[in-house]
């Protein structure tokens, strides 16, 4: 049986504090400290490790000390497990590409993760995911597919669904990350589609990544999903002030009334065309708009 905890700083020295008559020595760089008596070895990461029936006890007197419940401290070790996630942005959006990003948080940015409080991009305001992903980019790998509003375009005129582009971005973005990360590091993929589904749809890759995992609302089961989504979304926030500029009118995000209004001033200013390179054209707001046009 392994159980893990994922403490901070203090805790950490609370426990070494605790154990200090019974610590051995470890060789592995990225250990912090061992425990003689029962298999529990603490990480540099912030996370603890008990191994077997011994540091189970040990496992639930810590628990108790730290005020945890077990079900909450295994989710949350879970969560800063160092995995690779991957998670799009921009699907929903009339204006602006398709963003999808894999990112790795290696054990050395767990802490870094945590300290920037990375939960959950859609709970997050955008001021607060730029600030978030400037920092955090410097501590993670990770890997941007941007398929801009022509590729878009162009794909769902050759009939491609956008659960189809967004298999194809996901997978390249995986592939390529993982060039760069050391191997059988667990994939997670925030679910869109059918893993069937999934793999119908990219098996004429020339390179496929096939032991990904599935998981609904992933970014909130494992950081890597959450950290994918906030670097996903701050390129898509930073192509949309691009497009805004170069249109010389902002962008509104989502697919809302707002946007028609948008859209309507666009057509009668540039002329129809011109959505073609700056919006999702095959969205029902493309006629809806129209209505404001008078
Ligand atoms: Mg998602």
């Amino acid at each position: 049986m392994t159980n893990v905890l994922q403490l901070t700083e203090k805790q950490i020295t609370q426990m070494e504090e605790f154990y200090r008559d019974d610590l051995k020595h470890n060789a592995n760089q990225y250990i912090l400290f061992s425990v003689k008596s029962a298999s529990i070895n603490a990480y540099t990461s912030g996370k603890v490790v008990f191994q077997g029936n011994n540091a189970y006890k040990e496992y639930q007197y810590w628990i108790q000390v730290f005020g945890m419940e077990e079900d909450i401290a295994n989710k949350e070790a879970i969560y800063f497990t160092p995995s690779i996630g991957s998670d799009e942005v921009g699907k929903g959006d009339y204006f602006g590409p398709l963003v999808v990003c894999a990112c790795y948080v290696p054990p050395k940015a767990i802490n870094k993760v945590r300290d920037l409080g990375i939960k959950d991009s859609k709970a997050v305001t955008d001021e607060k995911i730029k600030t978030q992903a400037k920092e955090i980019i410097k501590h993670v790998e990770y890997s941007v597919m941007v398929l801009n509003n022509r590729k878009y375009n162009d794909l769902s005129k050759k009939g491609y669904s956008v659960v189809k582009m967004m298999a194809i971005l996901h997978n390249a973005a995986i592939v390529n990350l993982r060039k760069k990360v050391p191997g059988n590091v667990e994939v997670f993929i925030d679910q869109f589609a059918e893993p069937g589904v999934y793999y119908n749809y990219v098996k004429q890759e020339s390179s496929v990544f096939r032991k990904a995992n599935f998981t609904t609302k992933a970014e909130s089961k494992h950081s890597s999903v959450a950290v994918a989504s906030i670097i996903a979304r701050y390129k898509f926030l930073d192509e949309m002030d691009r497009l805004s500029t170069s249109v010389g009118v902002e962008l509104p995000k989502g697919a809302g009334e707002k946007t028609d209004r948008v859209i309507a001033k666009i057509i009668k200013e540039k002329g129809q065309n011109y959505l073609y390179d700056i919006a999702k054209v095959g969205f029902a707001n493309t006629e809806k708009a129209k209505k404001y046009l008078s």
